[in-house]
This record gives structure tokens, sequence and C-alpha cells, in this order.
């Protein structure tokens, strides 16, 4: 049977208040019982002790035990349930009330026995055995006295019980609300509210941990989605337009409004390029995103990726007359998966060639003094804001977005970048002042 967990704390608690309770009235039962038998054996030594003076005062009158008749004696200590015996110094038996025991219906009590020496001058003129029934050392006063005693406690039990229960649904309704409100936010959240704050009443510190763990799940999750609508109205867009001119261009040919040719349809075949660009770099980023992409890491000569990147990158840079500057330290090997370092280095490179109309472009490979491997690229171009360099990472972001279109960057080629690092555990510093030039980094 599953219980609410507010009912579970109630039922604990009252559990726990019930043994207690019970135990306690048990022991103050007890504690009652063995003082009042204290008590009692303390009221009844009196007894023993005045049986023993009236045997010591005989024998001081008579200095003998001849003709000693303990009758009266006998009936004063039978009215407080006490027999005794008296014998000699020889061990002869000079008087009992004890054999009255053997015809008495109580012997199935248990018999309490002690002796007692009967002196005088301080020495013994004989000895005498007092006992008694433990269990008949109380009078019917007593008995009702007691009885009293248990009835109290067990109205006190119960009374306690009903003053705390109160107590205990305000305080299983304390502990169970901030649970209550989690699981709450919990279904709201599964329902699609992502933006209302989850902090849940609490003043225990994991249940403050949990409410902020689900706060920021809850958070993650709605940039998640707003991500992905962002993502959904960027590619759209990007597909847009390029699908657009070639829908214009093609359908002016086929209306032979233009003439197909060798420019146009290069022009054509430039867009579809682009399409085709455009739709690998959403693969390759959509691949690096999914949770299951994890780099299959290898020692790199990361010397040796770098040239390669930059020869391939030569001509493209003498084109633009811009000047490729290479300082690579030989022998540095980084631990990361090849091709995905190699298109990190391509989209750094090609990003500084981009952005520079003039001046050069330096790629550096060094040693940092924190004996980690650096990879750097600087260039002279138009350089970044504060601003640009906190979103350049984020996915379709673009600088001056008109442009940039020019240059034909989608804005994702640093998403893949960003996306690379975080994989292998890199960082990535940029450096700019906004005007002369740019320098990216990247620490291995
Ligand atoms: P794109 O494909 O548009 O180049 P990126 O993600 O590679 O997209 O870069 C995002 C934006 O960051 C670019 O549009 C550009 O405005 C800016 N950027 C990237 N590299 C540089 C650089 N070296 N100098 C100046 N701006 C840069």
């Amino acid at each position: 049977m599953k219980l609410s967990i507010k009912k579970q704390f109630l039922l604990l608690f009252l559990l726990v208040l019930l043994v207690s309770l019970t135990l306690l009235s048990f022991l103050l039962r007890n504690t009652v019982e063995n003082c009042f038998y204290d008590y009692k054996w303390a009221e009844q030594s009196k007894i023993f002790d005045l049986i023993v003076s009236r045997l010591e005062t005989y024998y001081a009158e008579h200095k003998s035990w001849k003709g000693f008749n303990g009758n009266e004696l006998a009936k004063l200590a039978m009215k407080e349930g006490c027999y005794f015996t008296l014998i000699d110094n020889n061990g002869e038996l000079i008087w009992t009330s004890e054999h009255i025991i053997g015809n008495s219906p109580d012997t199935s009590y248990r018999y309490w026995r002690n002796i007692y020496p009967v002196n005088f001058h301080n020495q013994m003129q004989g000895k005498v055995y007092i006992g008694q029934f433990t269990d008949k050392i109380y009078t019917p006063n007593d008995m009702l006295f007691k009885e009293e005693v248990y009835t109290y406690i067990l109205i006190s039990l119960l009374a306690s019980l009903l003053i705390l229960l109160p107590f205990i649904m305000i305080l299983s309704s304390m502990l169970s609300t901030p649970i209550l409100y989690l699981q709450k936010s919990a279904e709201n959240m599964i329902k699609g509210d992502l933006h209302t704050e989850i902090r849940a009443p609490a003043s225990s510190l994991e249940i403050i941990k949990l409410s902020a763990s689900l706060d920021r799940l809850r958070k993650s999750l709605a940039q998640q989605e707003d991500l992905r609508k962002q993502l959904a109205s960027n590619i759209s867009h990007e597909l847009r337009t390029p699908l657009n001119v070639l829908q214009n261009q093609l359908e002016a040919i086929i209306d032979g409004i233009f003439e197909p040719t060798p420019e146009r349809l290069d022009g054509i075949l430039q867009e579809v390029i682009r399409l085709t660009s455009l739709v690998a770099e959403l693969e390759n980023i959509s691949a690096i995103e999914s949770s299951d992409f994890i780099p299959i890491i290898k020692d790199v000569k990361l010397a040796n990726v770098v040239e390669n990147v930059c020869t391939t990158f030569e001509a493209a840079f003498q084109r633009k007359n811009i000047a490729l500057v290479v300082q690579i330290k030989k022998g540095i090997i980084v631990k990361a998966q090849e091709d995905k370092l190699k298109q990190l280095v391509i989209n750094i490179i090609s990003n500084a060639l981009k952005y520079t109309d003039s001046g050069k472009v330096t790629v550096k490979t060094y040693m940092h003094k924190d004996d980690h491997a650096v990879f750097e690229v600087s260039d002279t171009g138009v350089g970044l804001t504060d601003d640009d360099k906190e979103k350049i990472f984020e996915r379709f972001y673009r600088v001056e977005k008109s442009r940039n279109r020019n240059t034909g960057g989608a804005g994702l080629g640093l998403s893949i970048v960003k996306n690379i690092a975080d994989a292998h555990h890199w960082k990535i510093e940029v450096e700019s002042d906004g005007k002369t030039g740019t320098t990216f980094r990247v620490h291995f």
C-alpha cells in the first residue's frame, strides 16, 4: 500500500510517540513499584527489630529461655504477616510460630526468611529466624494506593498523546510541504512550464539544495528549449535565402528571361555549394553536440596538423594579399581526435583570413609556462568588441550580419570550434581591442 509522504510522517511520529510514552509509563510504573516495595520493607524491618528487642528484654529479665511463651509476640508479628522461630545457643528450639505456615493457604507465595542474633550484654543468647511472605507485605490500602498511581500514569499517557497529536500533525505537514512543492514543480516542468522559478519553502539544507538543483535543471531546459526554437528559425532563415536566389534564377532561365550563360550557371553552382557547406556544418554541429560524442583521443603532433592546414591556406592568403606568418614549435604532442583538431585549426585560420582586409595573420604553437601546449592565431583584421567576444561562439551569431553575408559565413564556425574544445576540455581565449585585430588562443 502506497501512502502519501504526509501520512507516512504522521504515522512515523505517532509510532515513535506511542513507543516512547509506553516505555516511559512502563518505567514509571516499575519505579513506583520498586520504591513502594522498598518503603514497605523498611517499615517491615521495624517489626523485626521489635521482635528481636522483645526477646532480648525477656532474656535480660529472666537470664534464661526457660518458660518462654511467645504467644503474644507471635500474634503481634502475625498482624504484620511475620512468623518467627527462636533457637538457643545449643540449637534447641525454644519457640516457633512458623509451624502455622504449613497450613496456610498462602504457601504458594515466596517466603522470605532472615536470621537475627538475640544478645544480652553483647553476648549472643540465641538466634531468631524471622520470615514473611514477600507478596503479602501490602495491606488492602496499599493496594488501593498503588492502583490509583497506575491509573494516574495511564491518564497522563493518554493526555500527553492528545496534547502532542496536533504538534505531530503540524510537524508532518511542515516536513512534507517542501517535498510536495518539489513534486508539483517537477510535474509542471514535465507539462512544459519552464519559466516559473522553483524555490521550495524549506529550512533543511538538503531540501534547499535539491530545490536549487531542480531550478538549475529548469533553467537549463528552458535555455535548451529556447536554443532549439532559435536554431529551427535560424536554419530555415539560412536556407531560405540561397533557395530563393536559386528559385528566382532558375525560373528566370526557364521563362527565357535570362540566358543560361556559364557565369549565371556558375553563380547558381556557388549558391548550391554554399547550401551544401551549410548543411555539412549543421551535420557537424549536431554530431559533436549529440550527448554520445566522445572524442577518440590519440597522441597527435600539433606541428604537423597546423603546418598542413597552413599549406592549404597559402594560395587563399596570397589571393587576398595578406601575409601568413607561421611560427611552429616542433615536437609538441597533444591528446586529441585528429580530424576534430584539424577542423578547429581550419575554422580559426579561415576566420582570421575572412575578417582581415590587410596586414598579416600570425599562426603560432608553443608551450605555455604552465606546461601545456597553446595554438594561437592573431590577425590585423576588424577586431571584436567585448560584447561580441561573449557571443561569437553562439550558433548563427555574426557580427554585423550584412557584412558577413558577403564573406559567406553562417555563424557556425566558432560554435563548432567551441564544441570541439569543450569535448576535449580545452580552453579558448579571445583577445581584441575592438579595432586592430584579434587573437584566438586554444590552451590544450
Ligand atoms: P562565420 O561563419 O560567420 O565566420 P563564425 O562562427 O566562424 O561564423 O564566427 C562568428 C562571428 O565572429 C563572425 O561572423 C565574425 O563576425 C566574428 N569573427 C570570427 N572570427 C573573427 C576574427 N578573426 N576577427 C573578427 N571577427 C571575427
